[in-house]
């Protein structure tokens, strides 16, 4: 676990305000704490800071192992929209005539599917977040409309 001084020092450092918090170092407490993602800092998304960046997706990447309990999905806020299902890269690869196209899925190999009005997540081993080759992916985070997915 990072600690929020090691994040900060990869911020821009400007106390901008861009990200919607009054300084760079609440920025860093919100960050450790998953309330913001890195991308609410729009300067750190310019090339001059790629390395910086870099260091910081690394450092807020989940520990190895952390997949099994690393997601959280709190029913009470999930509409059943399905946003998630579709925006899934690892639903859309493994699943191509069910979730890629915005129909149910087909298969047990996705990740998100709607039971009952609620998603439903399985093989979080497979989310793209955990395992050798982890990013820092917040393709079903960010379209969700209610802020129902948590990783933890
Ligand atoms: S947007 Fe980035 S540079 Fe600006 S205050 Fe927030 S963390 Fe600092
Ligand atoms: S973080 Fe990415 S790979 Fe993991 S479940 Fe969400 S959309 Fe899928
Ligand atoms: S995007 Fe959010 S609200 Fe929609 S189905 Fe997924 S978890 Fe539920």
């Amino acid at each position: 676990m990072p600690t929020v001084m090691e994040l900060y020092q990869l911020l821009p450092k400007t106390n901008c305000k861009k990200c919607g918090e009054s300084t760079c170092m609440a920025f860093a407490v919100e960050l450790l704490s998953r309330k913001k993602k890195i991308q609410d800092c729009t300067p750190i998304l310019e090339d001059k800071f790629k390395n910086q960046r870099e260091k910081l997706e690394s450092l807020l990447l989940p520990s190895e192992g952390a997949g099994e309990t690393g997601m959280i999905v709190h029913t009470e806020l999930c509409t059943g929209c399905g946003n998630c299902v579709v925006a899934c890269p690892v639903d859309v690869a493994n699943d191509p005539g069910g979730a890629a196209i915005g129909c149910a899925p087909t298969n047990d190999k996705v990740i998100f599917k709607v039971v009952d009005g609620k998603v439903i997540a399985s093989n979080i081993r497979e989310c793209r977040r955990f395992g050798k080759n982890r990013v820092l992916c917040y393709a079903c985070i960010d379209p969700c409309p209610t802020g129902a997915i948590e990783f933890v």
